[in-house]
């Protein structure tokens, strides 16, 4: 046990510092950054980005056909200046340029170092302890039919990871760096805390470490089929469903069924919230399904207009990018502070929430 937490560590070290343990490391950790808009693995590639446009164009189309009041321009609809020139979207701004460069330098590394422990350790357990014999081979529809239940399984392990950073106390300490947000704009998706990253990685770790076994024996070639350009087909579907939109001012419903399935940008909206109503509502991430199915989905009309931010928090607690990094921190401490002095946290569950939210 010693030896696979020392190992852990020795890893992480080593994926933390690779990107700037020399040169040609730390010019290719760059170049991720400059190739978010070109690469298909990232979410931010011009073909997804432009799929979310054409769904704004249509939503913009039908908005002037039902008389509703509507923008001059398709450019005025969809870039709103009282949202897009908004302290909170500035700030989101900055944060990102931050984020961008601080997940590729030591994050994401870290994040690596995770998975390459969830592999190994479903390998120890699955194959050494259950003596798992893996596949080696598999037809097509069995390729796809596992890509996409991995998929999902990856993206319900996301929905347990965003319910336990609403419910524990600690944990919503750092995911109200998400929630602070008072306008909503594609940007604002990349308004989370790093520490958010490891909850959702750690809970996403066992679905890493059974498709790394899964996987092992079946020959790449063969996997190839269910990939895209180095993502999975599955994923770059995904990436044409207009998830860009699910942070911004428009609220658009794809229909009663597909708001059930899909978060949809009605649906992510709503878990953004003020309203008392909405909260602890549509968890979902990719898919809302998984709200659907557990109860915790909740779809307002869609001319009801939402406002967002945080209940009852101090803004000036979220008005800089170092406060939006620093003060999770000082929060987290607070309350296991107020824990030591006057017991655990049990009863601060609902006070914490209705206080932060
Ligand atoms: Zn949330
Ligand atoms: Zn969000």
């Amino acid at each position: 046990m010693i030896d696979a937490v020392r190992w852990f560590l020795a890893r992480v070290a080593e994926y933390s510092l690779s990107a700037v343990s020399s040169w040609d490391n730390f010019t290719a950790a760059i170049g991720e950054v400059l190739g978010t808009f070109t690469r298909l693995t990232s979410g931010l590639a011009w073909p997804y980005l432009l799929a979310s446009v054409t769904i704004a164009g249509v939503a913009y189309r039908l908005s002037r056909k039902s008389h509703v009041p509507s923008a001059p321009s398709f450019s005025a609809f969809l870039f709103p200046r009282g949202v897009y020139g908004h302290p909170s979207a500035k700030l989101d701004y900055r944060f990102y340029l931050v984020s961008a460069l601080l997940n590729v330098l030591l994050i994401f590394p870290m994040l690596a170092g995770i998975s390459v422990l969830a592999g190994r350790m479903a390998k120890a357990f699955l194959i050494g302890y259950l003596a798992w014999n893996p596949l080696v081979t598999l037809p097509a529809p069995g390729l796809f039919a596992a890509a996409l239940g991995f998929y999902l399984l990856h993206d319900f392990m996301n929905y347990c990871a965003h319910l336990l950073l609403h419910k524990v106390p600690l944990l919503w300490s750092f995911h109200q760096v998400h929630h602070s947000a008072d306008v909503l704009t594609p940007v604002s998706a990349y308004r989370a805390h790093p520490l958010e990253f490891f909850v959702s990685a750690i809970l996403r770790a066992p679905v890493i470490g059974l498709a790394f076994v899964f996987y092992e024996n079946v020959p790449a070639q063969d996997v190839a089929i269910t990939m895209i350009s180095g993502i999975s087909l599955v994923g770059f579907i995904y990436g044409f469903s207009g998830p860009h939109l699910q942070h911004s001012h428009l609220p658009i419903s794809y229909g009663p069924l597909l708001d059930r399935i899909l978060v949809t940008p009605l649906v992510h909206q709503t878990h953004h919230s003020l309203d008392p109503r909405h909260h602890d509502k549509n968890f979902g991430v990719k898919f809302a399904l998984w709200d659907w199915l557990f109860g915790t989905l909740c779809l307002p009309d869609r001319h009801e207009s939402l406002r967002f931010g945080l209940v009852g928090s101090n803004k000036d607690d979220f008005a800089t990018v170092g406060k939006l990094y620093v003060g999770p921190f000082q929060r987290a401490g607070g309350l296991i502070r107020g824990s030591l002095t006057s017991g655990p946290l049990t009863r601060s569950q609902d006070a914490v929430r209705s206080e932060g939210l």
